[in-house]
Parts: structure tokens; C-alpha cells; sequence
């Protein structure tokens, strides 16, 4: 199989976690056990990447450069990864973007084909790809919205919050009502209860001050994250849960994509309708988070979760924000 055209792709977005009219979660149990229970799937630990935000922020177009990255590692075997970016010309495929049907659908989308990829110690494991989004527009929307964020951020081993133009103090906070919502629902236990949260912002734009990628948005993260003397109570408690609740947290600072990705109608997401230096964070940041050395395995309370575990932590976790 060759991935000159996209049409290599196995597997589409499903949405499995759909909110009702009553605040809670319709949970499409037949989808997920189609995806988790599979013979060759339901015993490997899993590694749950999930991009969260809202909506129209390029999360969809992001996670389909994710798709082809695992796509050649985890199906061709690449070696020679440099060229995972693939041809100029190649459109881009996979969870539905831009004019997608599933655009304005609050809820968890998962890629319904579970990537196999081996850790550097021989160790299997069944990547997901999960697809996180609601509205932000007013606070009653972000309550509404914050138990999918929870679920989302109390499923996945890399939660990554994809934001546009800045980390605001908003933006820190909404964080904060999700990871509060997440603790409801989580056993006591001693250490971190989730893994590693990645800040992605999207355009940004004074690489002068903080420059893109990985080493820009550290900085940045640094001084946003500090806690200070004098500072109010309320800007230190969302640093300190942040800091309690993760184990790891980084920043990368993605530039603007280009006119064509952001207002022609007709891009299809080739490469050469890209700008070239998003196309270089690109692959700076995919592997970051999918190279086999830098996958996260999900653990629950210490513990590595299976892709049949999943299941019955998706479960259990409904029923409590259910009541
Ligand atoms: P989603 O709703 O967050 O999944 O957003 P999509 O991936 O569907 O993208 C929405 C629109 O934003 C599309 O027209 C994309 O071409 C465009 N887009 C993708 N990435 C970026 C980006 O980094 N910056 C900007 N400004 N637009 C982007
Ligand atoms: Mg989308």
C-alpha cells in the first residue's frame, strides 16, 4: 500500500460520546466495543491522545497529520522519517475538517481504527486517537461543556488543548473547571491523576517574543504557570491544580498555516498550499507526541490500562457524571 493519495486510511471518525438534553452523556457502547474489543486490540495497553477545544481551530486538520504520521510508522514501518510529511500534492485525509459534517457536534470522536505501535522496549501498544470538542462562547455553554472536557481529560494519557493566538487566563481556567469535574469522579489515590497535558497554540503570532515550537512555549509556559507572591488566590489555585493534576505539562507554539489553509474554500490540504514553516513545527511537534519513544501509556490509579479496561472505564465514568 502506498500513501500517495490519502486513500490508504483505514478507519473514520466515530462520535461515541454524544451530551443530551439533561447534562449528562449518551455513551454509543456498540462503537466502542467495535473498536476496543478486538482480538488483536483488546490486550494491549492503550495510548489515549485526545485533542481538546473548540471548535474551528484546525483540531481535525491536526489530528490527520497525526493519522498519516502513525499511519507510516505503525503500517509501512518508515524508517526514514523525514519523508512521513509525504508529497505536496497529497490531500489530506481522515477525520472530517472544514466543512466537515461532524463540525458543530459537541462531544468525543474517536479514530475507529486503534493504531498498533511498539515502545522502544519491544512492548505493544494500541494507539487512539481522540477528537474532543464544544462551544466556549459564554459561561454557561463552557459548564455545559466542561464534563465531555473531563471525560476526555480523565481518558486520555496525552490530553492536548489546542487554543488560538494565546493561552489566556480564561482559557486556564475552563482547564481548571475540567479537571475539577475530573476528580469528582476519580478514586483517591496518592500521586498525579493524570499524565501529561500539552498546551498547543494555534497562529501565534510574536515569534519575536517567544519563538514557535517546543523551546518558545516552555518559556512562555514558565511565566504563565508561575506562581507568585501578591498574585490573587484564585490565579495561584489554577496554577497549583494544574501542577497537581499532571504529570507532565508543555507548550509548543504552532505558527499561522497560511491564507489557503485558513480562508480558500477549496484547500484540500496539500502540502504545497501550506505555509513551509508550519509544515517544519509540524515535524517538530507529531513526533513529540507519536514517536515510539515519546508515547505515554494511559495508567488509572497507577495502573496501565488495556483497551478492554478503557471500556469499562468509559463506563463507569458516564455513570458517575450521569448521577
Ligand atoms: P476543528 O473544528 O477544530 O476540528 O477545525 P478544522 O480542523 O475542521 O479546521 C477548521 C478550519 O481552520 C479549516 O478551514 C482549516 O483549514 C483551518 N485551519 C486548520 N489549521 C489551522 C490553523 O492552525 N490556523 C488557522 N487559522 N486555521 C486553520
Ligand atoms: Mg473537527
Amino acid at each position: 500500500m502506498t500513501t500517495e493519495d490519502g486513500s490508504y486510511l483505514v478507519g473514520h471518525g466515530v462520535q461515541v460520546v454524544t451530551p443530551n438534553s439533561e447534562h449528562g452523556f449518551v455513551l454509543d457502547e456498540k462503537l466502542l466495543q467495535g473498536i476496543l474489543l478486538r482480538d488483536d486490540i483488546k490486550d494491549l495497553p492503550v495510548v489515549v491522545v485526545s485533542v481538546a477545544g473548540p471548535y474551528r481551530k484546525g483540531k481535525s486538520f491536526l489530528l490527520n497529520f497525526f493519522l498519516r504520521y502513525l499511519h507510516k510508522t505503525c503500517h509501512e514501518n518508515i524508517s526514514d522519517l523525514d519523508e512521513w510529511l509525504g508529497a505536496p500534492d497529497n490531500p489530506l485525509k481522515g477525520f472530517s475538517w472544514r466543512g466537515g459534517s461532524d463540525r458543530h457536534t459537541t462531544g468525543i470522536h474517536l479514530w475507529s481504527e486503534p493504531f498498533k505501535a511498539s515502545l522502544p522496549s519491544g512492548q505493544k501498544v494500541a494507539v487512539l486517537l481522540m477528537d474532543t470538542q464544544g462551544t466556549f462562547d459564554s459561561t454557561s455553554t463552557v459548564k455545559d461543556n466542561a464534563t465531555v472536557f473531563a471525560l476526555s481529560t480523565m481518558l486520555s494519557s496525552v490530553l492536548i488543548y489546542n487554543i488560538s493566538q494565546n493561552i489566556e487566563e480564561d482559557d486556564l481556567q475552563h482547564l481548571q473547571l475540567f479537571i475539577e469535574y475530573g476528580r469528582v469522579a476519580k478514586d483517591k489515590m496518592d500521586g498525579k491523576p493524570f499524565q501529561r497535558l500539552q498546551f498547543l497554540v494555534r497562529d501565534w503570532a510574536v515569534a519575536y517574543e517567544y519563538a514557535y515550537g517546543a523551546v518558545g512555549g516552555q518559556q512562555l509556559l514558565n511565566k504563565l504557570l508561575q506562581v507568585r507572591e501578591g498574585q490573587h488566590e484564585e490565579l495561584k489555585r489554577v496554577r497549583q491544580d494544574i501542577d497537581r493534576c499532571f504529570e507532565e505539562v508543555t507548550c509548543f507554539l504552532m505558527p499561522h498555516p497560511g491564507l489557503k489553509v485558513s480562508t480558500n474554500e477549496h484547500f484540500n490540504g496539500k502540502l504545497s498550499d501550506v505555509d513551509p514553516e508550519f509544515q517544519k513545527c509540524l515535524n517538530q511537534l507529531v513526533p513529540m507526541l507519536l514517536a515510539s519513544e515519546n508515547l505515554v501509556q494511559k495508567k488509572i490509579g497507577g495502573h496501565t490500562v488495556k483497551a478492554k479496561d478503557l471500556l469499562s472505564y468509559f463506563k463507569s465514568y458516564v455513570k458517575v457524571f450521569n448521577g
